[in-house]
């Protein structure tokens, strides 16, 4: 029998990025980045929700904040879809005549909840925002991704809040291979990105540590696809929780993918929706131990709408209400020990966590 949970007697502001607006970008109907997502999504927040959680109102990003990350060629070129009825790019990502507003919209929610975090005015903000933006490049759309939401939130916490210790979680099962090229020689932003290697884009190989003053600040860990929902988060518990305590970020940024769950039609893990509230709690509980820094979530991945709103509220409910998690150390497999063990001996010598 495993042991009752423990419910702490804190209280969490939690704010929320929600906008109708988000609904615009329309990439097509059998498009799996569907507006239907976000719509299960916030039909969910208003049957479970209502009146717990602090709206937080997007507004769209200016030209500068694109360009902390995108080139204005790109800029531009994004900008250049506005009313026209489909612009494709990428070939996985076309846009649509609103297309610029909902990704403008997209960065804009995520620099919002940032400023809403640095004042202390909410604890934790979840920006359920669309288009996602972990794949997106410099000067390149791909993978659904128009602009780099995450990786623009950390450049705007570090030109604005003079921030430089910024952990960035990427449990999307796709690798967030926007945020890894960024961020890959630096280390003042450490990213730490689970996907499966067999997927889009293809990359996160376990050996690619980062390079020059960044060597060691990037974390890949590619995972088997049947993984398990307790060797998944002993997974988190093995490597994330030390990364956390040592690294003591001022900052952390969540990519918050919902891919990995066994209804997903395009993911091929089998992670239940549970699995995301409970490493929700692993992440609040060690944000606890390392002196509350803000905690931002932004959506990326999740294609079934169903299982994509039931993630979303374990993770709200966690956010919610933090509760003791039960140690996960006790239903490890060889298979995930082993992985534990040679992410140490990769990231050996780096002395970064
Ligand atoms: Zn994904």
């Amino acid at each position: 029998m495993s042991p009752q949970p423990v419910t702490s007697n804190r209280q969490t502001r939690v704010g929320i990025v929600r906008d109708e607006r988000y609904l615009l970008h329309k990439p097509g109907h059998t498009h799996p980045e569907h507006p239907n997502r976000l719509k299960a999504v916030y039909r969910m927040l208003d049957g479970d929700f209502s009146g717990d959680l602090i709206p937080i109102d997007p507004q769209p990003a200016t030209l500068e904040h694109l360009e902390l990350v995108h080139t204005p060629a790109y800029v531009k070129r994004v900008l250049k879809t506005a009313d026209h009825r489909y612009t494709s790019l990428s070939p996985d990502t076309p846009a649509s005549a609103e297309t610029y507003l909902a990704s403008w919209l997209a960065v804009g929610g995520c620099v919002k909840a940032l400023d809403r975090l640095m004042d202390r005015s909410v604890d934790a903000a979840f920006c359920l925002i669309r288009p996602p933006g972990h794949h997106a490049l410099k000067d390149r759309a791909g993978g659904f991704c128009v602009f780099n939401n995450i990786g623009i939130a950390a450049r705007y916490a570090m030109q604005t809040y003079g921030l430089r210790r910024i952990l960035i979680i990427d449990f999307d099962i796709h690798h967030g291979n926007g945020i890894h090229d960024l961020f890959h020689s630096e280390n003042e932003i450490l990213y730490f990105s689970t996907h499966d290697p067999m997927l889009y884009p293809y990359t996160g190989n376990g050996e690619d540590v980062g390079d020059g003053a960044g060597a060691g600040y990037t974390i890949n860990i590619p995972l088997p696809r049947e993984l398990g929902d307790d060797e998944f988060l002993y997974l988190y518990q093995e490597i994330a929780g030390p990364v956390m305590r040592a690294y003591q970020p001022q900052l952390i940024l969540t990519a918050a993918g919902f891919d990995a769950h066994e209804e997903d039609p395009i993911g091929r893990s089998h992670l239940s929706e549970k699995v995301f509230g409970r490493l929700a709690r692993l992440l609040m509980e060690w944000r606890e131990e390392i002196g509350d820094p803000p905690i931002l979530f932004a959506l990326e991945g999740g294609y079934s709408p169903r299982a994509l709103a039931a993630s979303v509220k374990e993770v709200v409910l966690a956010l919610l209400t933090p509760v003791h998690v039960e140690d996960a150390a006790g239903m490890q497999t060889q298979q995930v020990v082993d992985m534990v063990t040679r992410t140490r001996a990769i990231h050996r010598g780096y002395g970064v966590w």
